[in-house]
């Protein structure tokens, strides 16, 4: 049951495949679709009186789960890093950070979570211990059950202290190197271990025909991959503004512009998205989606101002790139509206974004730094 700590890196919109199902500290608590499915088959399979004791085990585990993310989100709070929210997966919990924290409050935010798993382990041994029934041989069910639970908290805790991205010691990895190393280096080598321990993990889950051992080093792999785009990404953006990668040579629309003009611009230019504006006045976006659906339902003579999407984000020429990329994330990677005084001035699209990351990247790949 690997479980992740997600930074402002990865900051993407709560996922449409997720629900919320309460706050704790103000953080909302979600629970991805995948993990319903996951209670309904173990409800279902809960015939005998041994699988309903299975699935309070599997209950009770993941409200451990849920207490080391909380862990990771009160370290973070602690040093002013807010936690967005906190999804369940069927293979574990992730807290989703809203900025980067420092490589010395990350290491402190990442050992949270196993901390927690350590101190519901030592409880339990206590318990054990006070109730004097180490020996199971008298134990009554709930003695079995708190020691499976220990147990279990001890390999959650060990598990995710593998120095391994997307598991919590990779990041404590990171973050040791971190305080020595330019973050870049400090992630790629953290990376480098993960996804050599991924691939022996892969090996002896083949070796042993364990195909979970397998998928968990797959996740891991791709896990330590994304860690390195991300890192990359952050660092190369890092200092630059918003005003050096918007497009300000740019097609706008009217509101009573036809369908059919926004379709003959859309194939002759290289703009996914449509700024329509009254005058100086933004009214909208009209995105390539929403031509395609408005052609589709009412044809290419109907207005754009009827397909067109009310709302949209601003930023300010002046803003961070960083910032502005988060926004951007949150929307699902549609065109961010520059906007000076409520006048527009450029727009931030996607492909403006990465041609711009690949012109920074170049000549660091070219000194052999990445
Ligand atoms: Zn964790």
């Amino acid at each position: 049951m690997p479980e992740e700590l997600k930074d402002g890196a990865e900051k993407r919109a709560p996922s449409g495949l997720s629900v919320r199902i309460f706050s704790a500290f103000g953080i909302p608590v979600r629970v991805h679709f995948t993990f319903l499915l996951f209670l309904t088959w173990l409800a279902l399979s809960g015939k005998s009186s041994e699988a309903s004791i299975y699935s309070a085990l599997v209950v009770a585990l993941f409200f451990c789960v849920l207490l080391h993310e909380f862990g990771h989100a009160l370290v973070a709070r602690a040093f002013g890093v807010k936690t967005r929210d906190i999804t369940l997966y069927p293979m574990g919990g992730v807290a989703m950070l809203d900025s980067r924290p420092t490589a010395f409050q990350e290491l402190w935010i990442a050992l949270a979570g196993p901390a927690v798993n350590v101190v519901i382990a030592v409880l339990l041994f206590f318990y054990l211990l006070v109730a004097g029934i180490l020996n199971m041989d008298q134990a009554t069910n709930f003695d079995s059950f708190a020691m499976t639970l220990m147990i279990a908290n001890l390999g959650l805790a060990a598990f995710n202290l593998i120095p391994a991205f997307p598991m919590d010691g990779g990041r404590v990895l990171r973050s040791l190197l971190g305080l020595a190393l330019p973050d870049r280096q400090a992630t790629k080598i953290a990376a480098g271990v993960g996804q050599v321990l991924a691939l022996l993990l892969g090996s002896v889950g083949l070796a042993m025909g364990n195909f979970i051992l397998v998928i968990i080093a797959f996740v891991v792999f791709i896990g330590a991959s994304h860690e390195v785009t991300a890192s990359v990404t952050r660092t190369l953006i890092a200092g630059h503004l918003v005003k050096e990668v918007m497009v300000t040579d740019f097609v706008s629309l009217q509101p009573n512009d036809l369908l059919s003009k926004a379709s003959e611009l859309s194939s002759s230019s290289n703009q996914p998205d449509f700024p329509v504006l009254f005058g100086d006045e933004v009214l909208g976006l009209l995105r390539k989606i929403d031509m395609q659906t408005g052609l589709y339902n009412n044809g290419p003579a109907s207005y754009v101002a009827g397909s067109m999407k009310r709302e949209f984000t601003q930023v300010s020429p002046e803003a961070k790139l960083e910032d502005a990329l988060a926004k951007m994330n949150d929307q699902k990677g549609e065109t961010l509206l520059v906007t000076e005084n409520s006048v527009l001035v450029g727009l931030l699209t996607n492909h403006s974004v990465s041609q711009f990351i690949n012109t920074l990247d170049i000549p660091q790949r070219q000194n052999g730094a990445l």
